[in-house]
């Protein structure tokens, strides 16, 4: 009998290679069980589900069907983890899955501690009252060089965020001077774990937003980041359902090196 061949899924990247197979990977995602806790952003409807029915079928096990067979309703921005790209604020032809890389991209989480807005001399486009938000120098001091995507977890971090409701707790967002940092190191990937990269009310101009989509092509917002991954460099890859949506739920799988 001939040996099971072993698997090697290899990325070259700066004249090293690096086999993903021997490298442990994290789902940096909510699981949605569709049981109603998920986070809570805009006044969100838990995501949900209901059984298809017809006459003398239910497409429920539980209830007598002879398979499951679920119609499924979720709020895809406010209650849990999700990919958006340009779309989200601008009527186009391409959709998120036009701009969600396939493969691997070269990756970076970092942490940041959000600060209270007196704290800094940045600017928003409305103006900033008791909000946390996430500086350029928060930034700065944790990255300089250019990469194609940014992971950023918000901290304090933990579990509290799968069911956090930032209508109650509002969420930090960037200053201005932030998300032209981001673009200035040309990430077109960014990922962070608030609900949105701007405040929540900013009376629906979605300035970062606008202001990111000039150069980036996806944000995906509300993910979690377990503690038990390190701030890293490493490779990313962002999967997303091929729907013809501005934005779609995603899972970003991140292999840290
Ligand atoms: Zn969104």
């Amino acid at each position: 009998m001939t040996q099971k061949t072993k698997l090697s899924t290899i990325i070259k990247y700066d004249n090293k290679a690096y086999d993903l197979e021997e490298i442990q990977s994290f789902d940096l995602s909510f699981k949605n069980k569709f049981n109603g806790e998920n986070p809570t952003f805009f006044n969100s409807k838990p995501s949900s589900l209901a059984p298809v029915k017809a006459e003398n079928f239910i497409g429920d096990i539980s209830k007598g069907g002879s398979c499951n067979v679920n119609i499924a309703t979720l709020d895809i921005h406010c209650s849990g983890t999700h990919t958006e790209c340009i779309s989200h604020i601008k009527d186009g032809e391409n959709k998120v899955v036009d701009f969600c890389p396939e493969g691997f991209i070269p990756s970076k989480l970092i942490s940041v501690f959000p600060e209270k807005s007196s704290n800094t001399t940045d600017s928003y486009h409305v103006p900033l009252t008791v909000d946390l938000v996430i500086s350029k120098e928060l930034l700065v001091q944790k990255i300089k060089d250019p990469i194609d995507s940014l992971i950023i977890r918000t901290l304090p971090n933990s579990s509290y965020k799968s069911t956090q409701n930032y209508d109650k707790n509002p969420a930090p967002f960037f200053t201005t001077e932030a998300i032209n940092y981001i673009n200035e190191l040309s990430i077109k990937h960014l990922l962070v774990d608030i609900p949105s990269i701007d405040k929540a009310n900013d009376n629906g101009l979605l300035g970062n937003h606008h202001s990111f989509f000039i150069k980036g092509k996806t944000i995906s917002e509300l993910l979690y980041i377990p503690n038990s991954l390190k701030d890293s460099f490493g490779f990313l890859q962002i999967q997303v359902p091929n729907w013809n949506l501005d934005a779609a739920p995603s899972r970003p799988i991140f292999y840290p090196i």
